[in-house]
């Protein structure tokens, strides 16, 4: 196949997820991929791309790992599929529920597995209100989380998510979800307002949502540690711990949504631990594996487990996937090998200092509102006016403009509307981030000239 065929056929059968279909179906638009290699993607036309969004804030250890790969023929020739239904169970699942355990924090033992990040938070959400009935209190349903969070795509994730323009194909949401403010001090302070006086502001958004609905109705909080696909929104340091007070003073459930923090990104195995929150429920997909095999979970914490043991009946939920033996052997290696070459340590010693400063380099850039880092994760907020932080009476045509400059000069950066994220693996080594940062500048000089 000519990449030009491949882009027709792409045309012709292939629906992409959160696209623009009309401007899909010109073809011509779409790049085709065809290899990847440690840090970098290699499309039909030789071009090598240094991906700084890992595939999609997923391939923590890189490209064209032959150990995963084994890992996975191994597992295929031994016991390829079967299901966790029938009181069964197989070595691989029960290896990685262990190793989970382990790696999650201490009150968290249990896990319940999906394929992917919207599965998991399906699951949590029905974990949640199972709780609650089976605790004697049907009527906690409400789950509050935040604008702009994404939680996925099915119905129940999507609406416990914020961002309107996935609720507008729900018709309509789910009733029982509630978003108030998420912590997003660059855009939502007001004058004169410092980060931690801010982060208060936001948490206490929470207190007075759960008082709006009566404290008696409300199941949990949900949110992701770092906003993630919302702009890597990083929280002031405040928030967090006031969160934590307010889930506790009222009793409810803390759901923290780690499908992108999960597994390293800022530097401890969950940003929970990063954050010192307590979640009864963490969920997490996408780098489990490194995104070589689709594999999600929820963690669950001992009380909820004791809950669901309290009674012989049935949580009738699940799916042919949960705990598949070929994804379960995947994430397992996977671990093996981040634990082995010290990647999680490394976003806290070398690699996610070096990404901030990186990105530092380019805050007094013209078109640059402000830059935030943590971990191996990253954002360059581009604004109309750097004084009064106007945004771009257009929001988006400037970052996807800014983001088709780095394509073309070789580097894969993400434009929420007009901020470019930036979640590379975490493997980068000082090579790739002089490589990125040549790009960046020239980029960002490109983006003002146009
Ligand atoms: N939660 C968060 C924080 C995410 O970023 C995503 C996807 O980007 C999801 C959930 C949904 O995951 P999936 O696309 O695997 O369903």
């Amino acid at each position: 196949f000519q990449t030009k065929q491949i882009q027709d056929l792409d045309a012709q059968h292939h629906l992409h997820p959160f696209s623009d279909h009309q401007s899909l179906r010109a073809g011509q638009n779409v790049r085709v991929i065809v290899k990847g290699e440690g840090p970098y993607v290699i499309d039909s036309e030789g071009h090598r791309i240094l991906d700084g969004m890992a595939g999609l804030w997923t391939t923590n250890i890189g490209y064209g790992n032959k150990e995963l790969a084994q890992a996975a023929y191994d597992q295929m020739v031994e016991l390829p599929f079967y299901n966790t239904f029938f009181k069964t169970t197989h070595p691989p699942v029960v290896a990685l529920s262990r190793k989970l355990a382990e790696i999650a924090p201490a009150h968290i033992n249990q896990v319940f597995f999906g394929s992917s990040g919207s599965e998991s938070n399906d699951t949590a959400i029905r974990l949640i209100r199972h709780y609650w009935a089976l605790k004697g209190e049907p009527k906690r349903r409400i789950i509050i989380s935040r604008k702009n969070a994404y939680h996925g795509s099915t119905i129940a994730a999507g609406s416990m998510g914020g961002m309107s323009h996935v609720h507008q194909h729900s018709y309509p949401v789910y009733e029982g979800f509630r978003h108030v403010m998420d912590p997003y001090w660059y855009g939502d302070s007001f004058p004169g307002e410092t980060p931690e006086a801010f982060g208060l502001r936001a948490a206490r958004a929470i207190d007075e949502e759960i008082l709006r609905c009566g404290p008696e109705n409300v199941a949990a909080f949900a949110g992701e540690p770092v906003q993630g696909a919302g702009g890597v929104k990083i929280a002031p340091s405040t928030y967090w711990p006031e969160v934590q007070r307010i889930v506790d003073k009222y009793g409810i459930l803390l759901l923290a949504d780690e499908v992108i923090t999960g597994f390293g990104r800022v530097g401890t195995w969950f940003a929970s631990e990063f954050y010192g929150i307590r979640p009864n429920l963490i969920t997490f997909a996408k780098a489990a594996t490194s995104g070589y095999i689709p594999l999600s979970g929820v963690l669950v914490d001992d009380k909820i487990v004791e809950a669901l043991m309290s009674t012989d009946d049935d949580f009738n939920h699940g799916y042919t996937f949960s705990g598949h033996p070929v994804a379960c052997a995947v994430a397992l290696k996977n671990l093996e090998i981040m634990e082995r070459d010290r990647l999680v340590p490394k976003v806290k010693e070398t690699t996610g200092p070096a990404l901030a400063k990186l990105f530092a380099r380019f805050k007094d850039h013209p078109l640059v509102g402000e830059v935030r880092t943590v971990g191996m994760l990253g954002a360059i907020e581009l604004v109309a006016d750097k004084k009064t932080r106007k945004r771009f009476d257009d929001p988006g045509r400037v970052g996807l403009i800014c983001r088709d400059h780095f394509f073309r000069e070789g580097f894969i950066m993400r434009a929420v509307y007009d901020t470019m994220v930036c979640a590379p693996p975490l493997t980068w080594t000082d090579a790739q981030f002089e490589e990125a940062g040549a790009v960046i500048q020239k980029a960002l000089d490109q983006t003002l000239a146009d």
